[in-house]
């Protein structure tokens, strides 16, 4: 038995069973468990490190080939990125700290590429050597193949530590944040982005909601757990934004529907005709669009489906 991450407690109630519901690398049934302590959601028992790597397909992280639609997904997925470019932005415009911004998590860097052409610093580290590498070669992102714990920076020389979608997949979410402080300069700044499990999407959806991401997301946060985790390692909260283009409106796409996920598409290595390829993703597309008025309602009302949380390291 595992113990909460955020409250240490072990006690939780049972939720539900799911599996593999998007990429489909095991049929294994997995439980998702409440903690009666303080309400967090968590993969109850957890796998262990050895049995997850199973569940990570080869090509996870995005990096784009030569074909025509897929120059296509990587420029709406640079079109898309813009929230989290303007909030890390404005994050690091207010910090007084100076030094590069260090994306933890950087895949294939399309977000790094993007903030080096803005006029920043940047690098790079990713648990998977290959996605290091092509933030490199793609994005002339420099990028490291490591975990925080043991990232190549000097204590104190960071302004900036931005980590999309990495906490949920933790096993020891504290010890990266803890070490996200030691790595920060005085007024760093901290971005953490996760799927929100306080969301209207995720109480509407239950197990079909895309943000539990069965069994890769260890941990199901909602917003006031990560605040929790983030002060209780130092952190002070600056800001709070629920709404992000790429994230919201295709994964509630992707909830309804997630055999057009192009992303699980291709780690499944679906075999489609370039006609059928092209139907499921316009039909896919109609989908997201379709979805964008009740994420954009969602996000209004501070239940959005993710959360993209600014610490300040004091
Ligand atoms: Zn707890």
């Amino acid at each position: 038995m595992s113990l909460c991450v955020v409250c240490g407690a072990g006690d939780f109630e049972p939720l539900f069973q799911a599996s593999d519901r998007l990429y489909h690398t095991t049929a294994k049934q997995f439980r998702v468990v409440r903690c009666t302590a303080c309400g967090l959601l968590r993969l109850e028992p957890r796998p262990s490190a050895d049995e997850l790597r199973a569940y990570y397909p080869d090509n996870y992280w995005f990096a784009s080939d030569e074909s025509a639609a897929s120059r296509l997904e990587e420029a709406y997925r640079r079109l898309v990125l813009r929230d989290h470019v303007r909030f890390v932005e404005r994050a690091l415009g207010e910090s007084r700290a100076r030094g590069p911004l260090l994306d933890a998590g950087c895949g294939g860097g399309l977000f790094l590429g993007f903030m080096r052409r803005r006029g920043f610093r940047v690098a790079g580290l990713d648990i998977s050597h290959e996605a290091a590498a092509i933030a490199w070669r793609r994005q002339q992102a420099p990028a490291v193949c490591a975990v925080l714990e043991a990232a190549p920076f000097a204590a104190a020389s960071l302004a900036g530590i931005t980590m999309f979608h990495v906490l949920e997949h933790l096993a020891d979410p504290r010890a990266y944040l803890r070490a996200a402080w030691e790595l920060l300069a005085p007024d760093g700044r901290l971005i953490v982005q996760v799927p929100n499990a306080a969301s209207w999407q995720c109480r509407l959806l239950g197990r079909r909601w895309n943000g539990m991401d069965v069994p890769r997301h260890l941990s199901d946060f909602r917003d006031r757990d990560v605040m929790k985790l983030m002060e209780d390692c130092g952190f002070q909260i600056v800001r709070r934004k629920y709404f992000s283009l790429r994230d919201n409106p295709a994964g509630l796409a992707s909830s309804l529907v997630p055999g057009l996920d192009p992303m699980a598409r291709r780690v499944r290595r679906i075999a489609e005709s370039a006609a059928a390829r092209l139907v499921k993703d316009l039909v896919y597309g109609g989908l997201v669009a379709a979805s964008l008025p009740f994420t954009i309602l969602e996000a209004a009302a501070g239940a959005g489906s993710t959360v993209m949380i600014e610490g300040r390291r004091p």
